[in-house]
């Protein structure tokens, strides 16, 4: 009785809401958002109280008296109470189709322990029952007591007849159990591929279980690919994460395959998120073929260029450094697969920049950061000035003179700052002080002139873009070890944060004139919050709630709270 009255409410406010665009009558607008407190990103007018949209795109952008006329008379009203309106969110950094696959599948984010572990592991096998492999998992053993990598051992007794290859958050270190490493042949005297490791156990030589980086191919390609029906379902389940957490437009870090499925649900109209997606750098050739030039594509959905790894994580001991590891003296990291044979990284690098793609590289440890920036200078050099927006994914960990060359080359520093909250709970055990003081340096990459783009790195870490400001805000680590911040020269304002998340990420994708800012003309994706972050305590901020998600014109997200307290949810197309 109750439900059916909430559900009643709900049906009636999404009622009042505005729908799906319409085409506008002379100029009567489609909504008009009222008595809000908006960031516009626009120089031109920086705060502004309402917004009209008509189609999909803003029509106008003013104070409550100058867009009273249009509020009369548009199809749609919405009183904000005075809320925060930002630009939809642009998430510069995620695995955004990898992203519905694990909202789907097994946990292991928060496993604390060797046996909770074990026991999610062998409930997913009773729900799949024989055959079929267990996936994904993110799991994190630093949440585990004692901190130990997990083994095949914890696992094979649960799950004799599931093959299982799941894998650490930062998606470069995975766990297989006997039974895949069987099918995927791997034996203690498989030969370690470059780029990679098999870790063996120190008394009996035998594979423990663990593959880190390349070695990781050898179980992944024994899993069955998925179907297409399977990723479609994969997809829509981010599209609608997305929409919940803000998030109008992302920048996918994937292979060329997530193409069809977003192609298909664009077709279908349910692409509410726009994709920005960069291909592996080794089919360059493929791309170089088309003849096309970055960007490609629609609005909702475009070919960015190509995305490529210098290195592997911090996390799993594989980003490359110049000193070894201080707590582990025998490493210093590994480069990927993707930079053998020697000098085809150069190679594909310049091929690529001559056919006019944008490119996209990860990396992470000083040495992968410096030989990165070695490439881009040489670049340049051989191929001549252009307008390229080129991208170093995460740049983590940077020595003092190369931070001034993200500068001079006007590089996008495309990071992620919940990593600094995150990995700053442990990171120094790794590196040690003096290292940390230049590590997530986003106030030191924008002081030299670099481009900030903040993302999440999804599903590394949450979707959410009030973490990812809450984070570059503060810095204050996750087990609240550091509430001043951890290495806090290096934090950056909020308003800074919000551009990094908005104006910057549409600049990077060669759209600042089309969205990132909240000004007529400029496509209608629109984010409205439940409070104002620019005012609240910084260490608040992380608290705040999206309440509604406007694309394209439309609402696709809205939260509310009933009488009786409850948080509704709805979108109304
Ligand atoms: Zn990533």
């Amino acid at each position: 009785m109750k439900n059916a009255r909430l559900a009643t409410v709900l049906i009636l406010v999404l009622t009042i809401l505005p729908g799906c665009k319409k085409p506008a009558e002379g100029n009567m607008v489609d909504l008009v958002l009222i008595n809000g407190k908006v960031w516009t990103g626009d120089a031109a007018r920086p705060w502004a109280e309402s917004v009209a949209v008509r189609g999909g795109t803003i029509f106008a952008v003013g104070t409550a008296a100058e867009l009273a006329g249009l509020a009369a008379s548009a199809k749609k009203t919405v009183d904000l109470g005075g809320a925060l309106v930002l630009p939809g969110f642009i998430d510069s950094h995620v695995h955004f189709l990898a992203g519905g696959f694990a909202l789907k599948s097994i946990q292991l984010r928060d496993a604390g322990s060797r046996e909770e572990f074990a026991a999610r592991i062998a409930a997913k096998a009773r729900e799949l029952g024989p055959g079929r492999w267990i996936v994904n998992g993110d799991w994190d053993h630093q949440q585990f007591s004692p901190v130990e990598t997990p083994r095949r051992d914890w696992i094979d007794a649960v799950t004799p007849d599931n093959p299982v290859c799941v894998n650490r958050f930062d998606g470069h270190m995975i766990v297989a159990n006997s039974l895949a490493l069987k099918l995927a042949g791997v034996t203690r005297d498989t030969p370690v591929p470059p780029g990679g490791e098999i870790e063996k156990d120190p008394a009996t030589g035998e594979p423990t279980g663990i593959l880190k980086d390349a070695a990781m191919d050898l179980v992944y390609a024994k899993i069955p690919d998925p179907t297409f029906e399977e990723k479609f379902e994969a997809a829509e389940a981010s599209v609608r994460h997305a929409a919940e957490n803000g998030v109008t437009s992302v920048h996918e870090m994937a292979d060329a395959s997530s193409f069809e499925v977003f192609q298909e649900l664009a077709r279908r109209g349910r692409l509410t998120t726009r994709v920005y997606l960069y291909v592996p750098i080794t089919e360059v050739e493929a791309v170089e073929a088309l003849k096309v030039k970055s960007p490609f594509g629609s609005p909702v959905l475009k070919l960015a260029g190509l995305k490529g790894f210098v290195d592997g994580s911090l996390g799993s001991a594989t980003a490359y450094f110049f000193e070894p590891y201080t707590d582990d003296p025998t490493t210093a990291g590994i480069l990927n697969g993707q930079m053998f044979p020697a000098g085809i990284m150069e190679q594909r690098i310049l091929e690529a920049d001559r056919a006019g793609l944008q490119l996209a590289i990860h990396a992470i440890g000083d040495r992968a950061n410096s030989l990165l920036l070695d490439i881009f200078e040489k670049a340049v050099q051989e191929n001549g000035p252009r307008d390229r927006r080129w991208r170093v994914e995460h740049a983590q960990h940077l020595r003092p003179a190369d931070i001034a060359r993200f500068g001079r080359l006007g590089l996008v520093a495309a990071v992620q700052p919940y990593h600094a909250i995150d990995d700053g709970r442990w990171a120094e055990t790794k590196i040690g002080p003096e290292r940390a003081e230049t590590t997530y340096a986003f106030g030191s990459l924008r002081r030299a002139g670099a481009i900030l783009a903040f993302g999440s790195d999804w599903t590394v870490a949450p979707l959410s873009p009030i973490l990812g400001i809450y984070a570059a805000v503060t810095r204050r680590t996750l087990d609240g070890q550091n509430p001043g911040g951890w290495v806090p020269a290096e934090k950056v304002s909020v308003e800074e944060s919000v551009r990094a998340y908005t104006v910057n990420g549409a600049w990077v994708e060669f759209a600042e004139a089309s969205k990132g800012s909240i000004a007529a003309g400029k496509l209608a994706d629109l984010v409205v919050l439940d409070r104002d972050i620019f005012t609240i305590p910084t260490e608040e901020i992380g608290n705040a709630k999206v309440r509604m998600t406007v694309f394209d014109g439309g609402v696709i997200f809205l939260r509310m709270t009933a009488s009786d307290g409850r948080v509704l949810y709805g979108k109304d197309r």
